[in-house]
């Protein structure tokens, strides 16, 4: 997909401050720095709409995005820094869970874990909420262009392994560098575009 004027709408530190809006919701949710801010600018074909490298106040705002008025892309809070206090732990968790047990119009969550690493406790803990609450999801394996292509198959195994996902989950290497996998995590997202459009025709008859 080719996106033509994706905006910035609001870093929202609270429930109130979500959009009020009917457009359906993609959310990304992975570790600081496993490349979510440069992989939103990949998709849609921008340098810096999603702010890199800032980490001020990252724990607990949501970034929306609006996507040519056709879905939002949500920026869930990175997690795992190291100077991060348990109180400001707990205040992220509650804001990303809450996050994903209120909104009705969110229909695709994307994980994003490192395709080079071990998912760490904290992106087990995360990948356990996105299947508690049943939302549709999709695991990006981020940074791709820094392993060889050999050894993709098994790094995908070893995280569908530790995070328990099953076989029916999608698991899409991506690479913000060389942009390989980006078409296809576009494919996917609108995959299920399609499905949530064909279930309300359905739902109509
Ligand atoms: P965030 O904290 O998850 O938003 O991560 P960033 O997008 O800010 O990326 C963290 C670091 O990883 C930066 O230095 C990026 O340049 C680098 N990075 C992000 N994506 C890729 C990628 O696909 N390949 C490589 N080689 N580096 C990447």
């Amino acid at each position: 997909m080719k996106v033509k004027n994706p905006k910035f709408v609001i870093s929202a530190v609270s429930e109130k401050q979500y959009p009020e809006s009917d457009l359906l919701e993609v959310a990304f949710a992975g570790r600081s720095n496993v490349g979510k801010s440069s992989l939103l600018n990949s998709l849609v074909g921008r340098k810096n709409l999603a702010y890199k490298g800032n980490t001020q106040g990252k724990t607990r705002q949501i970034n929306f995005y609006n996507i040519d008025d056709e879905i939002h892309f949500v920026d869930l809070p990175g997690y795992g820094y190291a100077a991060v206090s348990k109180g400001e732990k707990n205040l992220w968790a509650k804001v990303v869970e809450g996050y994903l047990n209120v909104r009705p119009q969110l229909y695709l969550v994307i994980m994003l874990v490192d395709i080079r690493h071990k998912p760490s406790k904290d992106d087990i803990q995360m990948y356990t909420w996105i299947k508690k609450c049943g939302v549709n999801h999709i695991i990006a394996v981020t940074k791709s262009d820094k392993i060889g292509k050999t050894q993709v198959p098994a790094q995908i195994k070893m995280i569908r392994e530790t995070l328990e996902a099953g076989p029916e989950v999608d698991i899409i290497p991506v690479s913000s560098l060389n942009k390989k996998g980006v078409d296809k995590l576009w494919e996917a997202i609108d995959s299920y575009i399609v499905e949530d459009d064909e279930e309300t025709e359905g739902d109509k008859e």
